[in-house]
């Protein structure tokens, strides 16, 4: 049995993961800032202090596995706080730990998305990758203060950042060179809370038809998305590094070609 945290776990994909990964005889400690095994509010630093501190609490000096999983699909600033610097900063927060306390099979995974294929604000990315919060949340403000349609770009920004750092750091000492795979999946449309209200019109589905196309399968359940992310984080895992792994019924390669 292996320990692991989760966050976002109160809900879609966070908590189907957590269910899963428990019902397969693992310890799971939740993280979320509605309710859990931790709660706490992985947008602000402070937040992020808190859940590493209340994980560390929970894990009695074992964790064999970290689920960067929290996130919001907001055309707000917040979705950047959250998707990416919640993400990086938990991880950041749990290594040493996950070096330390493992059962020597430590992994780690975060949820990116399909939408990293999506136009993004170039700054913003790059702003995000250097670590530099203050200047990623003025430019992620700025643009949410431009309205919902010019703020819808933080999403895809914000998960291009994450799969970027997830390329840029993985193969380092830090995570390779501790023997921690990491990577990240990259979901098509997930039928989970986050897209619950656009995809219950026909007008919301005709337009994601257009933007993500899904060829096999079809929107996905939250399930079949954490049994990706279980694999990712077991031992079974031991060579990939730095991936994004598209569970998106095909999105990656309708529109990015046949480039490998
Ligand atoms: P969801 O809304 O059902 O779950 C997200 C969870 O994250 C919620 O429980 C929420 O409380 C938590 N969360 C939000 N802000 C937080 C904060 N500040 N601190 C701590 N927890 C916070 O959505 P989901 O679809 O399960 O999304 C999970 C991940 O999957 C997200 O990173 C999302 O971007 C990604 N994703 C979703 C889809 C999709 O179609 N649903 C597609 C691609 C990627």
């Amino acid at each position: 049995s292996r320990t692991y945290v989760v966050t976002g776990a109160a809900s879609g994909i966070g908590r189907a993961t957590a269910n899963l990964l428990a019902h397969r005889g693992n310890r799971v400690i939740g993280v979320d800032v509605r309710s859990g095994d931790v709660v706490a509010d992985l947008s602000t630093p402070q937040g992020r202090e808190d859940a590493v501190e209340g994980v560390l609490d929970e894990a009695g000096g074992r964790i064999d596995g970290v689920v960067a999983n929290a996130g919001l699909s907001l055309p707000t600033a917040a979705t950047v706080a959250v998707n990416y610097f919640g993400a990086v900063g938990l991880l950041h927060g749990l290594r040493s730990a996950l070096v330390a306390a493992s059962s020597g099979a430590p992994r780690a995974v975060v949820t990116s998305s399909m939408a990293t294929l999506m136009p993004v604000h170039a700054p913003l990315v790059e702003a995000c990758v250097a670590g530099d919060e203050e200047r990623a949340m003025l430019i992620a403000a700025d643009l949410e203060a431009q309205g919902p349609q010019v703020g819808a770009i933080l999403y895809p920004s914000s998960k291009r950042a994450l799969s970027r750092w997830v390329r840029r750091v993985a193969p380092t000492a830090t995570w390779a060179g501790a023997g921690i795979p990491l990577n990240a999946v990259a979901p098509g449309i997930v039928r989970t809370p986050m897209v619950e209200e656009l995809i219950a019109t026909e007008e919301g589905r005709a337009g994601l038809e257009a933007a993500v196309p899904m060829p096999l399968h079809g929107y996905l359940e939250a399930q079949q998305v954490a049994a990706l992310i279980a694999w990712l984080v077991s031992p079974e895992n031991t060579h990939l590094c730095g991936q994004t792994v598209y569970v998106d019924g095909g999105s990656d390669v309708v529109l990015r070609g046949e480039d490998v």
